[in-house]
């Protein structure tokens, strides 16, 4: 009786609102076309494929994950899907593809309100001491909320965790993002697996969806060194990963492709592929749930 009673105060307590991601865009920092690229991923411009991010709502709350070249689309798209107010936004780190949205809300723009802006602390330091950002700050535009751990929203929970990455302004995190039930990882850049303390196969098996960083799918695929820009290729993340079970490889949703990156093409042989083995593909729109 005790314990249907406290089924029933905890129903009062935590109503069921739906708590979802949905994916706003799975391409790298430049998107695609790229500006000089008269190769064949970039003839032609496709519809809805804009730089990576992802938004996240539950109730009267919805986050977005980075400040995308594409922020006009991407924050439009996330307040029509949750039906609410854009909350806040969470950066990653400062590359160009992960913060300079945030001047679609500035004076020249639809000069926004004191939108908080979760940020680590060199990336707080690098906003508020460098233009045209502390414009932003200034007028207000923004309010920069710096993250020390865990931020608790009202009804999830926000973790930076610390990778390595070209660090040139400030550090690089992916996000532990906690709902009701589930939990996802978001990670768009890290250089490689190895260089990081953390295990990503231990991590895979605490959460439920790991979205990472699948910028290019092999060594080749650029013409100039791609230990200038590493990232873990998506032949290395699935070699890594191959003896779980996959169940376990049914969590990992790629995303931040490279223009180059061929999986961009649903039907390319070596996605089909993977996706049979249990992997996901970040497309514009698609959504998961965190309950
Ligand atoms: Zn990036
Ligand atoms: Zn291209
Ligand atoms: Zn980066």
């Amino acid at each position: 009786m005790r314990s249907l009673l406290t089924l029933f105060a905890l129903s009062i307590s935590f109503p069921s609102i739906a708590q979802q991601i949905v994916f706003l865009g799975n391409l790298q920092d430049a998107g695609a076309p790229q500006f000089n690229c008269d190769k064949s991923c970039c003839l032609v411009e496709r519809p809805n494929e804009f730089v990576a991010s992802i938004g996240v709502y539950s109730g009267e709350e919805a986050f977005l994950f980075d400040a995308t070249p594409d922020f006009t689309h991407q924050a439009s798209f996330l307040q029509k899907q949750s039906k609410t107010k854009l909350s806040g936004i969470f950066l990653t780190h400062a590359h160009m593809g992960h913060y300079t949205g945030l001047m679609h809300i500035g004076r020249e723009a639809s000069n926004e309100q004191s939108i908080p802006v979760y940020a680590m602390p060199r990336m707080a330091d690098f906003l508020e001491t460098n233009g045209p950002w502390d414009q932003l700050v200034e007028l207000k535009n923004i309010e920069v909320k710096r993250l020390s751990g865990t931020e608790n929203l009202k009804t999830i929970s926000v973790t930076p965790i610390q990778v390595p990455h070209r660090d040139e302004y400030s550090e690089t995190v992916g996000y532990l993002i906690k709902g009701t039930k589930k939990t996802a990882f978001y990670l768009p850049d890290i250089d490689k697996w190895n260089v990081w303390k953390q295990s990503i196969i231990e991590l895979i098996q605490s959460i439920d969806y790991a979205i990472i960083d699948g910028t290019f799918l092999a060594e080749g695929e650029l013409e100039r060194p791609m230990s200038e820009i590493p990232h873990p290729f998506i032949s290395e993340t699935i070699a890594l990963l191959d003896s779980l079970p996959k169940a376990e490889k049914n969590k990992v949703w790629f995303t931040h492709f490279n223009h180059t990156n061929p999986v961009r093409d649903k039907n390319h042989p070596t996605r089909l592929k993977l996706e049979k083995e249990g992997y996901h593909f970040a497309e514009f729109a698609q959504e998961i749930s965190l309950n």
